[in-house]
């Protein structure tokens, strides 16, 4: 038996996190029987985002644009940089509203076993950035995992090398808990009662 359109819908759908063959099928069903112009509409973003979508040059984020909203904003402090793991923590970051500096996207966290070295988090271009502009401080919002501290403390060193402090975020953060499902204000608490990092 071939595979029909709908059975390979399904198959697509089954590919979002947390949904199973039996969600997946009740999605396709739904759009196909009760909203086509959804459906369309999911497609035609799908395929905007995926030819769109770019890294912003100097944070990494996902934008339309070489350059970020967030970094172009003239009116953010630009001396103080916020390391997150991935673009969902920026945005539960900023729905906290208590910072207003930048970010910097590491888009992993250091694993040499899976092959995650500092290259692949763009450390070199966040070390141009360290040398070039002028930051005052570092905050490490990595994971409070293992790989989350060895890339926060990595990168405390890069920073103290040039002189320039790190804070961790504080420990009111469920430990292992990904930014996103932390609520707005544990996370400004977290941001406000950071603390240094020393040297290691
Ligand atoms: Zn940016």
């Amino acid at each position: 038996m071939s595979s029909s359109s709908l059975d390979e819908l399904i198959l697509a759908l089954g590919c979002l996190p947390g949904v199973g063959r039996k969600s997946a099928q009740r999605m396709a069903l739904y759009l196909l029987e009760r909203d086509q112009p959804g459906a369309r509409r999911i497609a035609d973003a799908m395929d905007a985002a995926l030819e769109k979508v770019k890294h912003c040059k100097q944070c990494r984020n996902f934008c339309d644009d070489d350059v970020c909203e967030i970094c172009a904003d003239g009116e953010r402090d630009q001396g103080i940089l916020c390391v997150v793991e991935a673009p969902a923590d920026v945005i539960a970051v900023e729905s906290s509203a208590a910072f207003r500096g930048r970010y910097f996207v590491l888009l992993g966290k250091l694993s040499p076993l899976d092959g995650f070295g500092p290259e692949q988090l763009g450390l070199d271009i966040l070390e141009q950035q360290l040398d070039e502009r002028d930051i005052r401080e570092i905050i490490l919002a990595t994971s409070a995992t293992v790989e989350g501290d060895i890339t926060a403390q990595y990168i405390a060193d890069v920073a103290a090398a040039r002189g320039i402090a790190s804070s961790r975020l504080a420990r009111g953060i469920p430990l292992g808990g990904e930014l996103e499902f932390v609520d707005s204000g544990t996370l400004s608490r977290a941001l406000s009662g950071r603390q240094q990092i020393e040297r290691s």
